[in-house]
């Protein structure tokens, strides 16, 4: 019997170094006992220090509010791994990535630890059914891949050995879930799991295209970032994780390795670590590439390939594409997931470029995957047929979207939440249909208010996606996403959740809002000026009829940010909240919302809009011929009869 994840209450962690004190940390975040366990002495004192130097960061920027001692309480350090394992229910290796290391010590553990107790390894590229065999409860035995820093990732890769049982695998789910990390599930051990599976073609394909002087290190991160918005170049990712890790993973498994990556490894030119990889960061300014060398990479042939990867993961039932696009968002900062790019570009040209590439080359790791080949000959070519890895909604309502999250509750609240946490949701453009879409299409009459806000802990929303401007055509810049005005008009009561970052856009959609709720940790600016810009979704035009001129300007101006009060202050909000009151000011002001009178909210809503714009007089007249006409409603009989009779009306929006 494995434990389920509601009996969890102590992990042993062996490992204390860079991946083995992160996770410590995290799960004694989240209330758990922690022992630590390194083979040194001094190793296990390195880590818990950084761990305490690690919660004083977090305390200091107010990112936790469990005091570090606290946290520090619950880990336990020892050299002996028998009393890591002693009583733990769950077991995490971070040890270093060699499998006769894991399986001495999957040995180890499985005598030590309890008949019932999980063990997990973290390895990055081992096998783990290989890892499994050292133990006697194979079933037992599972990946739990964390993200570097854990800390600040999100995401956990959880993975199945051939023999780990689906009990054993709910469980390592539901516990990363508990400490507030998101799983996807891994079904199959395949060599780079979800991630540095797709990752592989991301890294390694430009580094064969320079090879073969078809295409340079510049123009390559500068494209794929600048064009494609990738967070970062794929040479400027190698050499800060250091070259000589993907030499070494490539040389494990087998995969043949670029000369160019060769002939940095031979020179012992490994990265920022060693000073100089393929960019200089001793002698010269690092990866200094900018927009002006983008253009001339061949960028569609390493996205194909990776949504080639993407294909076997989803045919060979390793994934599902919701896990994958998961995991390559959070865990490798891709604008959007693999598989939802790969239906945007059309699946037909992915396998023509494909097919190309492998009668030109010759070479296998172009060849197309027979389930992208089966998607195709399907008709299933993506977005545009209707159908693709994802099926999309080809009828007049609203559907799902990859970048908004919805709900209509019953009470008529619909709630939007901007879904782009790895990015603090900025605002790209599918985010703004998404948002414009779903507002023109849903059943007005059923909703009676509507609320905005950010998912993940951090923002609302920081402002527009600008790493992918540079590829935006000018004639296409000039014409602005009609978002905001369609927030602006929505003929009903709008508010927006601010808990963190409203930037630029985000802070745009925000006044689009009629109302804007703050916990006092937010901050608000509009920063487009440092980039040579101003804000042009109404930044400059409603926050001036908000705020008056002078703080306008100054917001615009300067491009700094403003914290809460001061924006409460200037009138930019409603209320600038503690956190620990939000959820109740929220609450109250959105029962007002849903439970006030429909037609009237909507007729002061339009007065109070469209009168502003108008010389008084017509502003007036607006005013007195929407009041003569909600006379006439019964809301309003409604309304009087209540308060007649002191109680709470029932409005029904007639
Ligand atoms: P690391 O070298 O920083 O830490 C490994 C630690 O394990 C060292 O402190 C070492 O002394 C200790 N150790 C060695 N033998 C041990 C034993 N028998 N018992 C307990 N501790 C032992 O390595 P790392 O970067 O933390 O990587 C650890 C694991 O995490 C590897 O499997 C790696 O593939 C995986 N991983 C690493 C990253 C990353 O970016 N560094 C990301 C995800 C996963």
């Amino acid at each position: 019997m494995v434990v389920d994840s509601d009996s969890i209450e102590r992990v042993g962690v062996i490992g204390a170094g860079n991946m083995g004190h992160g996770i410590a940390e995290v799960v004694a975040l989240a209330g758990y006992e922690v022992v630590m366990r390194d083979v040194e002495e001094d190793l296990v004192r390195d880590g818990y220090e950084d761990i305490e130097w690690s919660l004083n960061k977090l305390a200091e920027k107010g990112i936790v509010d469990q005091s570090p001692d606290a946290v520090l309480e619950r880990i336990d350090t020892t050299t002996d791994l028998a009393a890591a394992a002693d009583g733990a229910d769950l077991v995490i290796e971070a040890a270093p990535e060699q499998l006769s290391i894991k399986h001495d010590i999957f040995e180890e553990l499985d005598e030590a630890a309890p008949e019932d107790a999980i063990l997990a390894s973290n390895t990055s590229s081992l096998s783990i059914t290989t890892i499994a065999e050292g133990t006697e409860r194979p079933d037992q035995v599972l990946g739990l891949h964390f993200f570097n820093p854990p800390v600040k990732m999100d995401l956990v890769e959880v993975i199945y050995g051939e023999g780990t049982s689906d009990a054993t695998a709910d469980a390592g789910y539901e516990f990363v879930e508990s400490i507030g990390k998101t799983p996807i599930r891994v079904r199959k051990d395949v060599h780079g799991f979800v991630v540095n599976s797709v990752l592989g073609p991301f890294a390694s394909e430009p580094a064969w295209m320079v090879s073969r002087d078809e295409a340079t290190i510049r123009g390559a991160d500068a494209t794929m970032v600048h064009e494609r918005g990738y967070p970062m170049g794929p040479f400027e990712l190698a050499d800060m994780n250091g070259i000589d890790i993907g030499y070494h993973v490539r040389k494990e498994a087998d995969i043949p390795i670029p000369p160019i990556m060769q002939e940095r490894v031979d020179a012992g030119n490994l990265g920022r670590k060693s000073g100089a990889g393929y960019y200089d960061y001793e002698d010269g300014d690092g990866a200094d590439y900018g927009p002006d060398d983008a253009g001339d990479f061949d960028w569609f042939r390493v996205e194909a390939m990776m949504v080639n990867e993407g294909a076997k993961l989803v045919g060979n039932d390793v994934a599902t594409p919701e896990a994958v696009d998961t995991g390559m968002r959070l865990g490798a900062g891709f604008p959007e997931g693999i598989c939802r790019r790969g239906d945007a570009l059309g699946l037909d040209d992915v396998l023509e470029k494909l097919q190309e590439l492998h009668e030109t080359y010759g070479d296998e790791r172009y060849e197309p995957d027979g389930y992208l080949v089966d998607l195709v000959e399907a008709g299933h070519t993506g977005e545009e047929a209707g159908r693709g890895f994802y099926e999309y909604d080809a009828g007049d309502g609203p559907g799902e979207y990859s970048t908004i999250n919805w709900a209509l509750e019953d009470d008529g609240l619909l709630e939007i939440e901007f879904d782009r946490p790895e990015r603090l949701n900025a605002m790209n453009g599918d985010l703004a249909d998404a948002v414009v879409d779903l507002l023109d299409s849903i059943d007005e009459d059923a909703v009676r208010a509507v609320t905005f806000e950010g998912a993940g802990d951090r923002a609302f929303c920081a402002g527009a996606d600008i790493t992918g401007f540079a590829s935006i055509e000018p004639a296409k810049q000039s014409e602005p996403t009609p978002v905001y005005g369609t927030i602006a008009e929505f003929p009903r009561p709008t508010l927006a959740k601010i808990d963190g970052y409203c930037l630029g856009a985000g802070l745009e959609m925000a006044l689009a809002c009629d109302l804007r709720i703050a916990t006092t940790d937010s901050e608000f600016g509009f920063p487009e000026i440092n980039l040579g810009l101003l804000p042009g979704g109404g930044g400059t035009q409603r926050t001036m009829r908000m705020i008056g001129d002078a703080r306008a300007k100054e917001l615009v101006f300067r491009g700094e940010h403003i914290a809460a009060e001061r924006a409460e202050n200037w009138g930019l909000i409603n209320r600038a909240v503690d956190p620990a009151d939000y959820d109740d000011v929220v609450a109250a002001f959105v029962h007002d919302l849903v439970t006030g009178p429909p037609i009237a909210l909507r007729k002061a809503k339009r007065v109070m809009n469209e009168g502003r714009d108008q010389d008084l007089d017509a502003a007036l007249d607006m005013e007195s011929q929407a009041f003569a006409l909600l006379l006439t409603t019964d809301d309003a009989k409604e309304g009087a009869a209540a308060f007649a009779e002191d109680r709470e009306p029932e409005f029904t929006g007639e």
